[in-house]
């Protein structure tokens, strides 16, 4: 099969879509050709064929097994990106004339609540705008009269991320596009948890969601059938044609994962990975970090060069290096190293010497 080998393959540091599992590239490239002895494709066969079912079974049981998710809660493969999620989190559970609480950490959070608002009252209960986001609130407080309240838990954008989740009264729905399956969780905090899969889980095309049950039917309003999650519930993500494809590489992308130690074991690698690199951000004066160094990523390293004009040399180097995906987000500018569970640490180890490299030149 001509997929890239390792050592073909550029050292991948895009946000998203980001960097698969060679393994998982490369069978999920013999499925297009014929999936399973069937003769078929992957692409050609119906979402009702029994193959198929067998795929979406093992993504849910997978999802489950992976995250540790009681019972009362459910699992789903979405449509329409993480971005869907902004409005049918509010439509599904915030009542006409209730409050729901969201914490302002980025461009994400402020598209969710900007749809949330066409649904109930939003309660802004800190955000880092003024700042340019580049810290979590802290220290705000929460009205004990939300229905729910809204967090990102890894600002993609800026490079922060909630270490812990706060303990509070309510059901908590979080966005966790960008580092869903990079650390253990505590389901039972989460009513509802959702992440677009082509940062940490997959290719683009399919949104996971987790959602408490016993949350849903509690609103008034007429909700359309699709965007309805006890719809998807009730059909096992199957109530219209499920995006094939993309689930089929998040399976594989799981089944990965759990050969490779589970959630608990992909921390400890981002943890490796996030340190070796902060370190040299932190040791090289040539750079400089973005975050606020207790709210840093271990997903998406943002850090900017001292010296703005030595920016693109910098970037030359490291392309050089096969090191690519490295420019900041026009909303902050400078670096981005995105540095996702499929990233091996000898990924970070060449990015480093070429920070060092570059330190030397520079002399
Ligand atoms: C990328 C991203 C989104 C948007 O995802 P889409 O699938 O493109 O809608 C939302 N939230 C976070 C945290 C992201 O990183």
């Amino acid at each position: 099969m001509a997929v890239l080998t390792e050592k073909k393959k550029k050292h991948n540091f895009f946000a998203g879509p980001a960097i698969l599992p060679a393994p998982v590239l490369e069978q999920a490239a013999a499925a297009v050709v014929e999936f399973d002895g069937m003769g078929l494709s992957l692409l050609e066969i119906s979402h009702r064929s029994q193959q198929f079912v067998g795929v979406m079974d093992e993504a849910f049981a997978l999802t489950r097994s992976l995250l540790n998710i009681p019972d009362d809660y459910e699992v789903l493969f979405l449509t329409g990106g993480a971005s869907s999620q902004f409005y049918m989190t509010a439509m599904n559970l915030l009542p006409q004339g209730q409050k729901a609480g969201y914490l302002d950490t980025g461009t994400w959070s402020t598209k969710a609540i900007k749809e949330a608002k066409l649904f109930g009252e939003v309660i802004e209960v800190a955000s880092s705008k003024e700042e340019n986001f580049n810290h979590i609130p802290k220290g705000y407080s929460v009205p004990d009269d939300l229905t729910y309240l809204h967090l990102t838990s890894n600002n993609t954008i800026y490079g922060t991320q909630l270490q812990s989740f706060p303990s509070v009264g309510m059901p908590i729905v979080c966005d966790m596009s960008s580092d869903i399956f990079s650390r253990p969780l505590d389901i039972e905090k989460f009513g509802l948890i959702y992440a677009g899969a082509q940062k940490n889980l997959g290719p683009a095309g399919t949104t996971l969601v987790i959602v408490k049950k016993d949350l849903l039917g509690k609103v008034d309003r007429a909700i359309p059938t699709m965007l309805d999650y006890r719809t998807h519930i009730a059909k096992g993500s199957s109530f219209n044609t499920p995006p094939v494809y993309p689930i089929y590489v998040c399976m594989l992308t799981m089944r990965w994962l759990k050969e490779n130690g589970g959630v608990a074991a992909m921390q400890k690698r981002n943890e490796a990975k996030a340190a070796l690199l902060y370190g040299e951000i932190d040791r090289n004066d040539l750079f400089t970090g973005f975050a606020h160094t207790d709210d840093r990523s271990r997903m998406n390293v943002t850090f900017t060069m001292t010296n703005p004009e030595q920016q693109a040399d910098f970037l030359a180097l490291a392309a050089e290096a096969d090191c690519v995906g490295l420019k900041g987000h026009r909303s902050v500018g400078g670096l981005r190293a995105s540095i996702y569970n499929a990233l091996d640490l000898s990924s970070v180890e060449v990015l480093v010497e070429v920070m060092k490299e570059f330190g030397r030149k520079m002399g």
